[in-house]
């Protein structure tokens, strides 16, 4: 309504002027003059309004000019939007410096990455941890900054479902725990955290255990060697001596084999980041496990099936340590007329070696945890049988350091398959 308003306005000013311009002009007898002279003039005012426009918008002042009728509408109008938009850069422009803020405040490094791999942003912490400084390194390439060999292999590999750990650049006393992630058109965000404290809590627990297991096996063998010496002369000993005997020794075996695991697991653990190998023909492996296995249990039945000749790399200790866990747990836990099964095949493009028993399987609420140190089924199962509870924690690190996964399929009441799996063939 007002714009119709101020339009009607314009035009009755319009009309108005041209009225005037002829009638002046037919009081000298020369309307058509006086009317060219009234739209000349109406011509003229609108000029004078456009450049008016032109001037106000040409300098970033404020205040629209003062003008009435459509012209003044048609100023307010801009100067509206033009407000409307300033008020919104600057909200913008705020949570952008917001969300940098926070970044940089952050304790963790944090390094934006464009998709051709230079920097876009960093924190303050990231110039502490990684050594890059915002913006002197903007537009740099984060591999030409930072030079550390597993930094270069990971960010090319471009698998970022794992973290990296790396010693801080320059500073070998300080551990980084690295996670880079994907946005945007191929952007990266990385960041960095410093879990020296962590490793270092890490390795004194392992340092702890280690030294405790040591430290226990010098008594225990001085134990049970006077255990079997007594028991070696128990003869004329009273039955009851006797059994008491029996059992110290057997408890003491026991806690050696828990010692000798303990230690071993230790050891694999520290061993955990060197490069394994070695090429390792599985099927000779396989072939000693069996006697190992046989020779302990004479009485069971265990079928190797051998169909790939395929070498793994690795360490054959601690396959072989991995194996003879699986094989002898598929004894331990099925009954004694059931044969065990060992394959060795390719399959998809993996290699495996598949470990299988018709015993009493396990449920599937159990399965996420079975390879936890200690962790059993059934405690009453494991004291029966003699176990350590820490088989399937040395399969499992053992598998970790050579790439490898474990694969578990069961149905309690009817066994279990445990498949070594190894990265393409
Ligand atoms: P343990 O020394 O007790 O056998 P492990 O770490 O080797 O310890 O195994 C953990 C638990 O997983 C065992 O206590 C057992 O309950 C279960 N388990 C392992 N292998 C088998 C299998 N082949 N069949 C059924 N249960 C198994």
């Amino acid at each position: 309504v007002r714009l119709a308003r101020s339009w009607l306005g314009e035009l009755r000013k319009v009309l108005l002027l041209l009225a005037v311009g002829t009638s002046a002009g037919w009081v000298f007898d020369a309307s058509l003059l006086g009317f060219a002279a009234a739209a000349t003039l109406v011509l003229a005012l609108w000029f004078y309004q456009l450049g008016r426009i032109q001037y106000w918008l040409s300098q970033p002042s404020d205040e629209p000019p003062e003008a009435g009728g459509v012209w003044g509408d048609i100023f307010d109008q801009i100067h509206h939007l033009q407000r409307h938009d300033r008020e919104a850069r600057s909200r913008l422009q705020s949570t952008v410096a917001y969300l940098r803020d926070s970044f940089a405040a952050l304790r963790d490094g944090a390094v934006m990455v464009d998709a051709r791999g230079n920097i876009e942003w960093s924190n303050r912490a990231a110039e502490r941890l990684l050594g890059l400084q915002y913006p002197r390194d903007r537009s740099q390439a984060i591999l030409n900054l930072i030079r550390v060999p597993e930094f270069h292999d990971y960010y090319q590999v471009g698998d970022f479902s794992e973290p990296l750990q790396l010693d801080a650049p320059g500073r070998p006393d300080t551990r980084l725990q690295l996670e880079i992630t994907g946005f945007g058109a191929g952007d990266r965000l990385l960041f960095a955290r410093d879990v020296t404290k962590i490793v270092r809590l890490e390795q004194m627990r392992r340092d702890f255990v280690a030294n405790v297991s040591h430290e226990l096996r010098t008594p225990l063998t001085v134990i049970s060697g006077y255990l079997s010496t007594l028991l070696d002369n128990s003869d004329d000993l009273d039955a009851r001596f006797r059994k008491a005997l029996q059992q110290m020794s057997q408890q003491a075996t026991r806690m050696e084999t828990l010692l000798r695991d303990l230690l071993w697991l230790a050891r694999i653990e520290a061993m955990e980041s060197e490069e394994k190998r070695d090429p390792i023909d599985i099927r000779t492996l396989l072939h000693e496990v069996r006697h190992e296995a046989l020779a302990a249990h004479p009485d069971r039945e265990l079928l190797l099936t051998l169909s790939s000749e395929q070498a793994v790399r690795g360490d054959y200790k601690e396959l072989y340590s991995a194996v003879s866990n699986l094989v002898f747990n598929a004894i331990k836990y099925s009954g004694a007329d059931k044969p065990v099964q060992v394959r060795w095949l390719e399959r998809d493009g993996q290699l495996r070696l598949e470990v299988e028993d018709h015993g009493v399987g396990i449920d599937p609420a159990h399965l996420p945890r079975i390879t936890e140190r200690f962790y059993r089924v059934e405690a009453s199962r494991s004291s029966q049988t003699g176990g350590t509870g820490l088989g399937l924690a040395i399969v499992k690190h053992v598998l970790m350091s050579h790439g490898a996964t474990l694969d578990v399929q069961s149905t309690p009441g009817r066994g279990s398959v445990f498949s070594i799996v190894f990265p393409g063939a």
